[in-house]
């Protein structure tokens, strides 16, 4: 979420007049933004995570824990806090930010400023993330909390969900059966683009969950918390006439997915080659993160057969028209488009050598004038696929006081469809007039209901971006492969059950796991640290901090043969992914920790790191549980369950009391945390529930 800017945002029929000149005038941008910044180089790691939090509001005489949305005045209290800046988190701290989400009863929090390369900053990220959460806390209501859940469980269901209470006959952006219109931030933008999505599309959005079928749940199951035949918005038929299917949980608005919380974490490369080669590896690690911090299995009241929210968010901002999605044939429209503008990402990016042309197998459909100008202007194909398949959609919400914009000094219309298409990984060019370069974005994470689980994943994922540069890693497999990865990662208990395609062979070519050693870096590179064990003999010096700029692997000479691509992958288990199968594969967490051995840390730095990757790996062996599986097993073993997949108020207001007494340290479960986890926000003492 960058800026809310204030003003008069178009409807869909007048924005849609506007929709060429959008993409037209952000082509323009960005290609100004490339000319002035293809060449820019020797930019420092920096990078950062995002936080979402629900605040939950606790009723402990009606046992009913409800989502609150109080989140305007939560953000003034909070940006109005300029003192108590000092968290003793490492040497410096500032102030962190606090963002609005789509959610009236969300709120987002960054580091104040990015993360260094350095240890010390590592090291001090489960600091900042608490510190970040007490400061949320500190500011509220006496009987609210900030959870960092997934999904709200309650979140649609027919009882009282949301402090003050609202019904959803009010719902005049959504006309969603289930969700109020004041679940949605009120900012214009927000109801904004939920109407003009449900117009774009002609019908509502919809979601069918599978549910989890318990020994109680009738069959066909036919859900009868479907105001089936309500009649007030003209799409209330559409539940009765087909969008709601049988044995499903049925969502029909864009406030079940993006009223979802998760993690993302941002990087900053070196150069713009650099950016690529880190976006194309995290294509692949998407689906795996996402099945490791499986963390939502509970939807509108119900238990689903699914762990994960990616779906529900993909399908809640659908806004393919039926000639789009294929079930009509092309008439008003362009082009049949396979996805959602949520999915996990189309093309893999690099010019790099490794990235062989059958690994962008799927059909994805570009503007074919758009990539045609980006290539007459000097940007290669990779590239121009990349920006021309972003730019197939609509702008959704256009203000009329910005229309016309100085392309020389903005951005907006180009970020107007960037950030609208919501990826796995983002490739995010420099902002104009910002210091900032180059970055990455990885966003296929699910929030963790602790810091220390949020942390564990941060650092595990900043660790493995560095050892795909030190050590030229590759990780391709063909895009349609990690499209069907993302589906089973979905899948109930997906980490334990679920069989994921990901490469065998990872290491540059002539390398043997044990023979890893970063690539030296030349002289002239920017790198903080001059390394270079090439002419220096003896034992590579260890780098006192994690760094950028490392170069790739030159192409090999001409002729070099390669084999299929289907020889390429195998279908793994998560622990042979991340413990590694033998032959060239050490897995994710033996290239981690041959990239840590690069470091120069201190035994103790060491241990702690090694806190953070042991969660990541008891998570893969199946020694630890994700959060959805607890939660799961909570809602199964709870007294008043009746093995009919149904979560009520009472089980969801034990959960939620559960979810903050973990997160304190005063509820022990061991199938979820280490035994010696020992809480975050526990001084903050328990609210009295
Ligand atoms: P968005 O919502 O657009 O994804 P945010 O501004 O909420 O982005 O979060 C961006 C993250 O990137 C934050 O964690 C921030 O600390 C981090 N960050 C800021 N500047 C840089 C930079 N130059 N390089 C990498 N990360 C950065
Ligand atoms: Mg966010
Ligand atoms: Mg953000
Ligand atoms: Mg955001
Ligand atoms: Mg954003
Ligand atoms: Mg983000």
């Amino acid at each position: 979420m960058g800026l809310l800017y204030l003003g008069t945002a178009l409807t869909w029929e007048e924005s849609k007049k506007y929709a060429d000149h959008v993409r037209t005038h952000g082509i323009t941008q960005f290609l100004h933004t490339w000319d002035r910044l293809k060449d820019r180089q020797g930019d420092e790691l920096l990078w950062g995570d995002e936080i979402e939090y629900m605040v939950i509001s606790f009723d402990k005489e009606a046992k009913n824990a409800k989502l609150s949305l109080r989140q305007t005045e939560i953000l003034a209290k909070l940006g109005s806090i300029v003192s108590d800046i000092s968290a003793g988190c490492a040497d410096e701290i500032t102030v962190p930010t606090f963002h609005p989400e789509y959610g009236r009863f969300m709120i987002e929090s960054t580091p104040g400023s990015p993360y260094t390369g350095a240890i010390t900053d590592l090291l001090s990220v489960e600091c900042n993330m608490r510190y970040r959460r007490t400061l949320v806390r500190s500011h509220l209501h006496p009987t609210e909390l900030p959870i960092t859940l997934t999904s709200f469980p309650m979140l649609g269901t027919p009882g009282v969900f949301t402090e003050p209470y609202f019904a959803p006959a009010g719902a005049v952006s959504s006309h969603s059966l289930f969700l109020p219109e004041e679940v949605t931030n009120p900012h214009v933008r927000f109801p904004t683009l939920t109407a003009n999505i449900r117009t774009r599309r002609g019908s509502k959005v919809a979601i069918n969950l599978p549910i989890f079928v318990d020994t109680h749940v009738p069959r066909p199951f036919v859900d009868p918390t479907i105001p089936w035949d309500r009649a007030i918005f003209p799409e209330d038929a559409e539940a009765k006439n087909g969008a709601a299917l049988p044995d499903h949980i049925y969502l029909d608005a864009m406030g079940f997915g993006m009223g979802c919380c998760c993690l993302q974490l941002t990087f900053q490369a070196c150069n713009v080659a650099e950016a690529r080669r880190v976006y194309d590896a995290m294509i692949p690690i998407g689906p795996v993160l996402l099945a490791l911090t499986a963390a939502s299995p509970i939807w509108r009241g119900y238990l689903a057969d699914v762990d994960c929210r990616w779906n529900v968010i993909a399908g809640s901002v659908d806004d393919r028209t039926e000639e789009e999605r294929g079930l009509k044939p092309l008439h008003n429209d362009k082009r049949r488009v396979n996805k959602s503008r949520y999915d996990s990402v189309d093309m893999y990016l690099s010019t790099d050598w490794s990235n062989r042309p059958e690994y962008n197998d799927t059909d994805s459909p570009i503007d074919e004038d758009i990539y045609k100008r980006l290539r007459d202007a000097g940007l290669d194909d990779l590239l121009s696929k990349h920006v021309a398949h972003l730019f197939i959609r609509d702008p959704l919400v256009i203000f009329s006081e910005t229309i016309d914009q100085d392309d020389a000094a903005s951005s907006d219309h180009f970020e107007n469809i960037q950030s609208t298409n919501w990826q796995t990984v983002r490739f995010k060019p420099p902002p104009p007039n910002s210091p900032i370069g180059w970055r990455v974005e990885f966003r296929s994470m699910e929030v963790q209901m602790t810091d220390f689980e949020n942390a564990a994943f941060s650092v595990f994922v900043v660790l493995l971006t560095r050892a795909v540069l030190a050590f030229n890693l590759n990780f391709y497999v063909p895009i349609s492969k990690v499209d069907e990865n993302m589906q089973r990662a979905q899948l109930r208990d997906a980490a334990r059950a679920q069989k994921f395609f990901f490469r065998k062979d990872v290491l540059p070519p002539g390398h043997t796991a044990p023979s890893l050693s970063p690539t030296p870096s030349p002289p002239s590179s920017g790198a903080s640290t001059p390394d270079g064990c090439a002419d220096c003999g003896g034992a590579p010096r260890k780098e006192t901090k994690m760094r950028n700029c490392f170069p790739a692997l030159p192409r090999p000479a001409a002729g070099v043969a390669r084999g299929p691509v289907e020889e390429e992958y195998a279908e793994m288990t998560m622990e042979e992914i991340m413990t590694g199968k033998g032959g060239g594969f050490p897995g994710l967490l033996g290239l981690v920790n041959a990239y840590v051995d690069t470091l120069d840390v201190t035994e103790e730095k060491r241990a702690k790191i090694g806190k953070y990757l042991d969660l990541v790996k008891r998570r893969s062996d199946g020694s630890l549980q994700t959060p959805a599986t607890w939660m799961r097993d909570f809602v199964r073993s709870h007294p008043a369950y009746k093995f009919d997949s149904v979560v009520s108020q009472e089980i969801n207001y034990d959960l939620m009391v559960a979810v903050d007494d973990i997160e304190r340290g005063v509820r022990r479960e061991p199938t979820l945390l280490p035994e010696d986890y020992n809480g975050g926000a526990n001084d903050a003492g328990s609210i009295g529930l």
